[in-house]
């Protein structure tokens, strides 16, 4: 039995409940469901938060990576290195733009997009870099903004699992080119269903993403150009303008956990956290940790009620749907799909719940029958 799940929204819905009620009988009252105020308010408060000139609500994380590239004018016949250990959305958000992504490796230390991996990925037909936040942690930007601009390709952020996180004291999705979130539920922010942004500074990348959501659309019938339906809906912009005011709150409560169990479990060497890169603030989407025997250990707490999960289980050049597509050499991406645990991680669990994850991770690696 679960007793300690690794993610759960029950907690944070039950607190939320009257608002999102109010909020849901505010639309119902209007009756108006796609692109009304809701969704011009949640863009300006999320442009605001980030400190971007403008976002553009879309229908998902994918689709914002899909409208950001075609935006870029990047499409067939273009290569866009994208991590080889990420969530396989941020892969087929670029091949929804008709782009081929070429699978480049991670570094070791910290499990985002090595620059200089990608650096040797790059040819003749590569128009832009996808850096990848993952877990929360801002991707090695120093090295990333550095090649990007030295060799003239647009940097595009994947944003999905960094709300809020911060380098060098800006947001990201304000570093790169463009910025990309996804808004599904388990995000840090996350909807009550499938929602995204594209944000920039760039006026003329805001306005095409604006029309290609929208059918292509210059203004209603005026179909100006090839868009598609990828828009995003009144009731979730309500949703995500009440998550957005706790959201700081939220990754604080975050942070704060994940210093208990660094605090906890530092003197587990078996344990490696990723490192975050200097300057920056994570937001701890995932509580990552590298063991080995990973699934072994995921079988022992699962037996003592701790729920754990694993983000990814393969490298993306491993996974049939991305077999065919261009890859270096991904070891370190495979070395973090074989030892990757994810730990229960969420704003609302408690102390004494954190406390008995790290009980359980000392008994087991210290005492159990993993040291045989
Ligand atoms: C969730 C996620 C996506 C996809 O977002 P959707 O809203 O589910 O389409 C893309 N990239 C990363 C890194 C993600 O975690």
């Amino acid at each position: 039995m679960v007793r300690i799940p690794s993610f759960s929204l029950d907690r944070q819905i039950q607190q939320l409940h009257s608002e999102l009620l109010d909020a849901t009988d505010r639309v119902l009252r209007r009756s108006r469901f796609v692109l009304g105020e809701e969704v011009e308010a949640f863009e300006a408060e999320f442009a605001a938060y980030l400190g971007v000139g403008a976002c553009v609500g879309v229908a998902s994380g994918t689709s914002a990576l899909e409208l950001a590239l075609r935006a870029l004018g990047i499409g067939p016949g273009d290569e866009v290195i994208v991590p080889a250990f990420t969530a396989g959305f941020t892969a087929l958000g670029v091949m929804a733009a008709g782009c081929t992504p070429v699978l480049v490796d991670v570094q070791e230390t910290t499990g985002t997009l090595d620059p200089e991996a990608a650096a040797a990925a790059i040819g003749p037909r590569t128009a832009a870099i996808v850096a990848v936040h993952l877990y929360g942690r801002p991707a090695d930007m120093g090295g990333l903004t550095r090649l990007a601009s030295r060799r003239g390709l647009a940097l595009v952020e994947d944003c999905a699992q960094a709300h809020g996180a911060e380098w060098q004291g800006c947001k990201v999705g304000t570093l790169g080119t463009v910025g990309c979130f996804s808004f599904y539920p388990t995000k840090n922010l996350g909807a009550l269903g499938d929602a995204g942004a594209v944000v920039s500074s760039d006026a003329l990348i805001v306005d095409k993403v604006r029309r290609l959501r929208h059918g292509g659309q210059q203004e209603r019938y005026a179909h100006v150009e090839f868009g598609t339906n990828a828009r995003l809906d009144e009731l979730q912009a309500a949703y995500l303008r009440i998550k957005l005011k706790y959201l700081d709150r939220w990754n604080e409560r975050r942070w704060q956990i994940a210093l208990r169990y660094r605090q906890q479990l530092a003197g587990l060497s078996q344990l490696r956290f990723p490192e975050d890169p200097p300057g920056s603030k994570s937001v701890y989407h995932i509580m990552a940790v590298k063991v080995p025997g990973r699934d072994s250990l995921a079988r022992d707490l699962a037996g003592m009620g701790i729920a754990t999960d694993v983000h990814y289980p393969s490298a993306l050049p491993d996974l049939p749907a991305f077999r065919g597509l261009p890859s270096l050499d991904v070891p370190k991406a495979r070395l973090w799909a074989s030892t990757q645990l994810s730990l229960p991680m969420f704003p609302e669990l408690q102390d004494s719940e954190v406390d008995e994850v790290c009980q359980a991770l000392v008994q087991v690696l210290q005492k159990g029958r993993w040291a045989r």
